[in-house]
């Protein structure tokens, strides 16, 4: 006995219901050690005796070899007398005591589970709901902690005698797997017609029926439901969309496989990653040639010519003729104008040159498996919801608001409990680009460049809204949460901020909001009582942003550009250039501010930013040979009239709006039907070799001052000559890229930074960000861009907690 030592071991990290009990008490067995396992608030506690040696390669191992889905962020362990134990147990939940325990994203099925699926011998085979300690539901069935089963949704399904042996068996790939279950005790589907009513025969069949012909089929998938239609046929695509009301923004396809991927679209290594990856979200892939004859041309309706933009002028009718303050609060509908056009998609539009894009992934629940096995083909999977409202998630409220979209309803008895959204990504200079972080990768959480001495509640913005709760070097970045625009959305941020407090243990000292006074999450954080409140610009958000992603604190040149962002100096920010590094910020440059006549109208309605610009850059007088001032002819002066007097035209150095106003003045878009809409299609037709740029102003210093409306000019001029519109939007993105790296290089002179960050909406833009970073690298320059979380809005939130934490601090 002498030669034996016990050691109490601690493990943080994400190391619940990841199976990392299981794989201790293998590890432990095999190396023939006595002791015990167990889950609390905190994490994993082990206690363990043996060999000396031994016991040591017990504890590396915990390091070295953990469970494919834990991450391992602490080990700490200490002696204690030996006990002369030589069995290893595994012990019981505790609870009391702080919760440490990080709870995990869900994971798409593992291949363990699928091959039980499909094996007629297997008492799962065909079931729609099995899962083990590798994967299946966890974020979404999670209602506290810690991760035991009476704390999820599947606390209502009693463990048949089966499902019991193996959740207790330490050899069982199910021990302690808290959502086990089979088909005599676990979840059930059922099918539902129209209104409800349940539908005889085999679910997952008549459901595939349904969809062979033609109909729409809600799905309750694992973090809400979901609207499948075969992604080939038209008919099917076109009802889909004009049931949810949703025209123009490019539907998901789920296939089957990484073949099905493949025969659609190009799949480089890393996209390949990012698809087969357990989180399994969309990732954004160029279509074949051939892929444009797979898919029906309504699930991606094709970049408009400029030739079939002929509803924009009636769809803008009377805006500028009743020109009062009132005008942008009284244009409830703004996305009329799209009818005309998407009716016209034709599927010789979308095999045009400048090439389909899609959003495409995998099956991620064995329900998904079964459907699309069965299909043979791929289906369009788009969120459950009517134009934009937050995706249905819970049963009665799926069969109300669905009622009218969806032909029937495959549904199951296993609550969801936190409406979690698909993820989407790009892959970028060979590196994932997160456009939306949520279901699989929520809420896993990011490392912060700092340690924060008190908690953070960090409100977020408005669109594309996440929160983020941090303690310690930990930012929990919550799901995407939709735009704060209605009750539903409003009340997921608040229910989602009591889940996570709860959670993570997190009583939150400090408060961050951003400083629009309008914004539901600002308003929410200056009624909390109690809290430390800080206000964080929004730009300077997006930079922190962009610095916690990349682990570091600055200082660095920040570019920040996006849609509008509330300004200290009441005017609305969006193309800026920031000396900032977590604390403050110094704005060093920015666009030329420039009237956004009709306020939000001008968001929705590009031309009128195009007019605005015009006007500046041509002195007042626009010439009127000029497409966009035909097309807009009935209210065009009107429009100009607002952007002169400066009623209802706030000030704009916005990006966002510099990129509207030249899609429109191109003939792209002149009214849009989703949030950058005109800038998506204007960077597609971009031709990839034009290596043109137009010249551009740089002005003042401190900050000093870039003149985009220049650059409307120069387009225009261009459309003017005949220019075709590849050259034209390659020109355009060409000399902005040139603009980001100049200046850069100008901050750097006074400041000495030689890194950039940059972050904002607009650097979605691929085009942009590839041509701007290898512009700036050419120059010296060091570039941080997003990995983790968005550069848009999504990733407001864990820039707010960054700059919040490193105030509080600095106290
Ligand atoms: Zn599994
Ligand atoms: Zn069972």
């Amino acid at each position: 006995m002498s030669t034996r030592v016990r050691s109490v071991i601690r493990v943080e990290g994400v190391v619940q219901g990841v199976g990392f009990r299981p794989f201790v008490y293998g590890l432990a067995v095999r190396l023939g050690l006595g002791g015990l396992v167990g889950n609390d608030e905190r994490g994993v506690f082990i206690e363990v005796e043996g060999a000396p040696a031994l016991v040591a390669e017990f504890t590396a191992a915990l390091r070295t070899s953990p469970p494919p889905l834990a991450t391992v962020e602490r080990v700490s362990a200490r002696a204690v007398p030996v006990t002369g134990e030589t069995r290893f147990a595994i012990a019981r939940s505790t609870e009391g005591g702080t919760r440490r325990a990080l709870v995990s994203p869900d994971v798409a099925t593992c291949d363990d589970c699928l091959r039980e699926m499909d094996d007629p011998a297997d008492r799962r085979y065909g079931y729609a709901f099995v899962n083990c300690t590798n994967c299946g539901p966890r974020f979404t069935i999670v209602r506290d902690v810690p991760y035991d089963r009476p704390n999820t949704t599947m606390a209502g399904f009693a463990m048949c005698a089966d499902c019991a042996r193996e959740y207790h068996d330490p050899a069982d790939r199910r021990f302690h797997a808290q959502p086990v279950c089979c088909p005599a005790c676990g979840p059930r589907l059922r099918l539902l017609g129209r209104d409800g009513e349940p539908l005889a025969g085999d679910p997952v069949e008549e459901a595939v029926r349904l969809l062979r012909d033609g109909g729409v089929l809600a799905v309750k998938g694992l973090g809400g439901y979901h609207l499948a239609a075969l992604a080939s046929r038209e008919s099917a695509v076109a009802a889909l969309r004009a049931r949810k009301h949703r025209q123009e923004k490019p539907f998901a396809v789920m296939v089957a496989d990484l073949a099905g991927a493949r025969s659609l679209c190009e799949v480089d290594e890393v996209e390949e990653r990012l698809l087969t990856s357990g989180a399994r979200p969309i990732v954004l892939l160029r279509g074949h040639e051939e892929a444009a004859s797979l898919v029906a041309p309504s699930v991606a309706p094709a970049v408009a010519s400029p030739a079939s933009l002929t509803t924009s002028a009636t769809a803008s009718q009377g805006t500028a003729s009743s020109g009062t303050s009132q005008m942008a609060s009284s244009e409830t509908s703004p996305l009329a104008a799209s009818t005309g056009v998407s009716g016209e998609t034709s599927a010789e539009a979308s095999g045009e040159s400048e090439g389909l894009w899609l959003g495409v992934m995998l099956p991620y629940t064995p329900l998904h498996h079964l459907l699309l096995r069965r299909l043979g083909e791929p289906v369009v999977l788009t969120s459950g919801n009517v134009s934009d409202e937050p995706i249905a998630y819970r049963d009665e409220d799926a069969l109300t608001r669905l009622r009218g979209v969806a032909d029937a309803f495959l549904v199951h008895d296993r609550p969801i409990h936190t409406r979690t959204d698909d993820s989407v990504l790009r892959v970028l200079r060979g590196r994932e680009l997160p456009l939306r972080r949520s279901r699989g990768y929520a809420p896993r959480p990011l490392p912060l460049p700092l340690d924060l001495s008190r908690p953070v509640l960090a409100c977020g913005a408005e669109l594309k809204h996440t929160f983020c709760v941090a303690r310690g070097t930990h930012a929990f970045v919550s799901h995407h949460i939709g735009d704060l625009e209605n009750y539903e959305t409003f009340r997921s941020f608040t229910e989602g901020v009591e889940h996570f407090l709860r959670l993570f243990d997190v009583v939150p000292e400090v408060v961050a909001h951003d400083l629009h006074p309008e914004y539901m999450s600002t308003k929410y954080a200056l009624a909390l009582e109690g809290a430390h409140l800080v206000g964080v610009q929004h730009h300077h958000a997006h930079i922190a942003s962009c610095l916690a992603d990349n682990g570091v604190t600055g200082p660095v040149i920040g570019v920040a550009f996006d849609g509008l962002g509330y300004g200290p100096d009441a005017t609305l920010w969006g193309g800026e250039f920031l000396v900032a590094d977590l604390v403050s910020f110094e704005r060093a440059g920015h666009l030329a501010t420039v009237p956004m006549p009709g306020g939000a109208a001008a968001v929705r309605q590009p031309w009128r930013m195009a007019a605005a610009c015009l006007d500046m850059a041509y002195g007042g007088a626009v010439p009127d040979d000029l497409d966009v001032v035909r097309r807009n002819a009935e209210s065009w002066d009107g429009v100009l009239a607002l952007g002169r007097r400066g009623v209802n035209a706030p000030l704009t150095s916005s990006a966002g709006r510099l990129f509207d106003a030249v899609a429109s003045v191109a003939g792209v878009r002149d009214v849009i039907g989703y949030e950058g809409q005109a800038a998506i299609e204007w960077e597609r037709l971009a031709d990839p070799v034009e290596k043109g740029h137009y010249g551009h102003r740089l002005t003042g210093s401190s900050p000093f001052v870039v003149h985009g409306a220049d650059l409307v000019a120069a387009v225009a001029e261009d459309v003017r000559a005949g220019t075709e519109t590849g050259t034209v939007s390659a020109r355009f993105h060409n000399t902005v890229a040139r603009i980001v790296a100049e200046g850069c290089a100008r901050v750097r002179e006074t400041s000495g930074l030689s890194t950039v960050a940059l972050s904002g909406g607009v650097f979605q833009n691929a085009l942009l960000l590839v041509r701007a970073a290898a512009l700036l690298e050419e120059d010296g320059f060091q570039v941080l861009t997003h990995g983790q979380v968005p550069p848009n809005d999504g990733g407001i939130s864990l820039g707010q907690a960054a700059v919040a934490g490193a105030r509080d601090n600095h106290r």
